[in-house]
């Protein structure tokens, strides 16, 4: 992987301390949670996905849908919340999927969801934080 700076840069003592041990596995060791493990699966409430590195709003509920996976799903991230990058690690070009603002990872992106994007972001619910909406 190149090495990328972002708006947020932290110390990885500063992220251990920050992040739950999932959460660090997860967004800073390009993890992957157990799928259905999240609760988040199942937000159906109106509201935001931030991040939870850094508290940027990354997917808006009206864009979350059920894909069948486990991993919370959705169409689209908000403009600019999200960057990309090529992931070769388990045999398998997949885009992998990071906060733009903190560089967490949050998951990976594929083309097989649902219109009108025809995409279908796989996000690790760990490295969210929900915000009902008011
Ligand atoms: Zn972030």
């Amino acid at each position: 992987m190149t090495v990328e700076t972002f708006p947020i840069t932290r110390t990885d003592a500063e992220w251990q301390r920050l992040l739950t041990p999932e959460q660090y596995r997860v967004m800073r060791g390009h993890g992957t949670e157990v799928p259905g493990s999240c609760a988040l699966l199942h937000e159906k409430r109106r509201g935001v996905f931030h991040c939870a590195g850094c508290d940027t709003p990354l997917f808006a509920s009206n864009d979350k849908f059920e894909s069948g996976t486990g991993w919370p799903s959705f169409n689209e991230p908000e403009p600019g919340a999200v960057e990309t990058s090529v992931d070769r690690s388990h045999f398998m070009v997949r885009t992998e999927v990071h906060c733009a603002h903190c560089g967490s990872h949050l998951g990976h992106v594929f083309d097989d969801g649902p219109p009108p994007s025809g995409l279908r972001y796989c996000i690790n619910g760990v490295a969210l934080v929900f915000h009902p909406q008011e």
